[in-house]
């Protein structure tokens, strides 16, 4: 979130630096070359960067890994590579990226462009599941695969599953059989760590062990159903293009030979898919650049592995290493804290770090009494240094799950200081959202079982029954666009029949290829939508509200198809990465989950909700490898600020969790007592924390009797 103010700066110190190198060493830098478009701006790679992150960037073709721990300058060295690849003449479109987040991505290429001008905007950047995407939608087809299928995110995933649970007999009333989320987690996990159903179960579910065999004849209904509904879901993006790539023959190498150089950040959160991947892509060529640290692994739930990184040199032979060992980020007494807490970590390859970032405060260890108490100990805070000159944008609160700050967010809203979230519960999950969606899936893709089912659902007199009657009825008619008018409901649901067979086909009948045409269909949607929201909710306001901002958002994209893409696989992390809500150039302030706030850096980080249950998690107690990760994020947290860190955690915990009582919690394990020996400790009260004056001698006033006698009573 950099300033026009702060970009211009930025521009003017490099040209400072650049002369001022040209000065001192004039055949350090690299000659400049004139281009078509714009006079390219040359950028002196060893002064801005020191010899081991120079000889990375650097480093000519064939593997290359760079292991080094938090804000040793991993990504800044990626940045660079790929302004030394331009500069040297690779095409920018040859070059693939492949980022945690859209937001990395796009952070990574501008700062690109800001060393050598705007051919990086050419550079093809994004996460895997995007790149998957965009490969899939050209290449698919050629392999099976209709070019317009639908992506369902995790939750109609797991609604899918349901389906699949449901044909296969096992209804919900039956108590023991695994839930829906459960099937798409042992699904998904297989899918992306290839361990075998038997030895998931075993491990994480032995209670289901009984039901293996069931598991399997789940999973294969839910493929088929996917393959015959056109449905694709998150883990199919990643297999396929794994499929695709492994594969024999031209197509393989037509899609390895897009590419000449990939380069991939926060590598140790990769699962093993992901590496197939990699290494199908780099069939043609070994230019393959990662980066990664494996004290910041946070995702093996998802079945991420650093075995990725630790394999990295066996799978490309002759690999180079580049490990880091200089923190530019933090101050030294920040440092010590974070490499404190992961020097605890059972097990560690990177080494710990050094800064030459003398001086500074020490971290604060804040003891708040209560929720209150620790969300004003916050906002007071955030507003002086506000007052001392740090922007709001300069500062982060994070905390382990999305919904830890809701208090704060009353508080931030109440007092006015814009703030802006990232990861939790997003926009795109909420129900109605999710709803009128609903309408536009089943218009791209007639045979979205997904969709067809949670519409069906939410028409008055349509229920279960029904709506699987007229799915399965439309599946027997080969989900021909008329076979729902077809369909004789009962005469309960006749009347909403009716009003659904009308909208859709006024919906076929506009005009899709015009400007404007998904937000005119969301308006249609919305004649028949809103009312159903008035009767199901008391507060619908914000919720029409979201509508409206949904119908705002789809003016920006030219069709439905490009539309329901790019929020099923790019969900928004915030609202304002829709361009709405704040202006990007205002100054707000960073909510986040530990997790989205991966591979960023503020000048002052809180880290609230430090309590034992909390961070860590009260689910990850129950293994060893669980608490090894809550670690871990710990340390990606507290390693976020340059210059102040603040750990706050509530004494008295208000936990509906535990039967709505207040208890007395204990402070995160993470910082034991040589951690904390660290950091500085302060203690604040609840705000009307004052003891009640003892009485002392005679009454000074006495109210009741002042009021005695008022009513007329004596
Ligand atoms: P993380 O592990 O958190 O992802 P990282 O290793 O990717 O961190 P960066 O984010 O690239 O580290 O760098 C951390 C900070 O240090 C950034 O502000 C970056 O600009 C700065 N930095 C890195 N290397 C240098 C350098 N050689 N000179 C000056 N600043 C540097
Ligand atoms: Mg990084």
């Amino acid at each position: 979130m950099t300033t026009a103010r702060s970009q211009a700066l930025a521009s003017l110190l490099l040209v400072v630096s650049l002369y001022s190198n040209l000065m001192q060493d004039p055949s350090r830098v690299y000659p400049s070359r004139v281009r078509e478009v714009e006079a390219k701006r040359t950028t002196d790679f060893a002064a801005e960067l020191n010899p081991a992150q120079l000889r990375a960037a650097t480093h000519a073709d064939g593997p290359l890994l760079i292991i080094a721990g938090a804000g040793t300058g991993k990504t800044r060295t990626l940045v660079y590579r790929v302004a030394h690849l331009l500069e040297n003449g690779v095409r920018p479109e040859r070059i693939l990226l492949l980022t945690f987040t859209r937001r990395s991505a796009q952070e990574m290429l501008g700062r690109a462009e800001r060393l050598v001008g705007s051919a990086s905007r050419a550079v093809h950047g994004g996460t895997f599941h995007a790149t998957a995407h965009r490969l899939l939608r050209r290449f698919g087809q050629s392999a099976g695969l209709p070019a317009d299928f639908t992506i369902m995110d995790q939750a109609d995933a797991e609604d899918l599953m349901q389906l699949s649970r449901a044909k296969l007999g096992f209804s919900e009333k039956k108590k023991r059989f695994p839930k829906k989320s459960t099937l798409h987690h042992v699904y998904s996990r297989h899918v992306n760590t290839e361990i075998p159903v038997p030895a998931i179960l075993s491990e994480d579910y032995p209670q289901y062990r009984e039901f293996e065999e069931d598991f399997s004849k789940i999973f294969a209904d839910y493929t088929a159903r996917k393959s015959e509904r056109n449905l694709v879901d998150y883990d199919d993006l990643l297999l396929f293009w794994a499929l695709l790539v492994e594969s024999d023959g031209a197509l393989a190498e037509k899609i390895a030979g897009l590419y000449d150089h990939i380069l991939v950040d926060e590598y140790q959160d990769t699962n093993q898919l992901q590496s197939r991947i990699l290494r199908g892509m780099c069939r043609t060529h070994r230019n393959i650049t990662v980066v990664g640290d494996d004290a910041q692994s946070i995702y093996s739930f998802r079945g991420a592995t650093i075995r990725n990184i630790l394999d990295f040199p066996a799978q490309f032979q002759g690999a180079s290493v580049v490990a880091l060992e200089e923190n530019y980020r933090s101050t030294q007494p920040i440092l010590d804290v974070t490499n404190t807490v992961i020097s605890r970590a059972e097990e560690r390859y990177t080494k710990n770090l050094f800064t030459k970032r003398e001086g500074g405060e020490k971290p604060w260890l804040v003891t708040a009494h209560d929720e209150a108490a620790q969300t004003r100990f916050v906002v007071d805070r955030i507003l002086e240094l506000h007052e001392e000159g740090v922007p709001l944008h300069e500062m982060s609160v994070l905390f382990r799950a999305g919904y830890m700050s809701a208090d704060l967010e009353i508080e931030l809203t109440a007092r006015g200081i814009p703030y802006e979230k990232w990861g939790g519960i997003k926009f795109l999950e909420a129900a109605h959202v999710k709803d009128v969606l609903a309408f536009l899936r089943i218009l791209e893709n007639p045979r979205d079982e997904v969709s067809w089912y949670r519409l069906l659902m939410l028409m008055p007199g349509i229920g279960e029954t029904t709506a699987r009657g007229a799915i399965d009825a439309m599946a027997l008619a080969a989900w021909d666009s008329d076979s729902f008018g077809r369909y004789e409901p009962p005469p309960r649901a006749r009347a909403a029949h009716t009003s659904l067979v009308q909208l859709l086909a006024a919906l076929r009948n506009s005009p899709a290829d015009v400007e404007g045409a998904v937000t005119v269909e969301i308006a249609r949607v919305r004649r028949l939508y809103d009312d159903i929201l008035r009767e199901r909710y008391d507060r619908v306001e914000p919720r029409l509200s979201d509508l409206d901002q949904l119908q705002t958002i789809a003016g920006g994209y030219p069709s439905r198809a490009a539309f329901l893409s790019a929020l099923a696989l790019e969900p928004p992390q915030a609202t304002q990465d829709f361009g709405f809500g704040a202006d990007s150039e205002d100054d707000v302030l960073v909510l986040s989950t530990a997790h989205s706030a991966k591979g960023c850096e503020w000048d002052a980080v809180f880290v609230i909700w430090a309590v034992d249950g909390w961070f860590p998690s009260a689910r990850s107690l129950g293994s060893e490898d669980q608490i090894e990760e809550e670690r871990r994020l710990m340390y990606v947290a507290m390693s976020r600020p340059r210059n102040h860190l603040f750990v706050v955690y509530p004494l008295n915990v208000y936990d509906t969790r535990r039967g709505a009582d207040y208890s007395m919690d204990q402070l995160s394990r993470f910082l034991d007592r040589g951690v904390r020996e660290g950091m500085q400790r302060v203690v604040v009260d609840r705000p009307e924390s004052a003891p009640p004056e003892p009485a002392a001698g005679p009454l000074a006033v006495d109210l009741r009797a002042l009021l005695k006698g008022r009513f007329g009573a004596t």
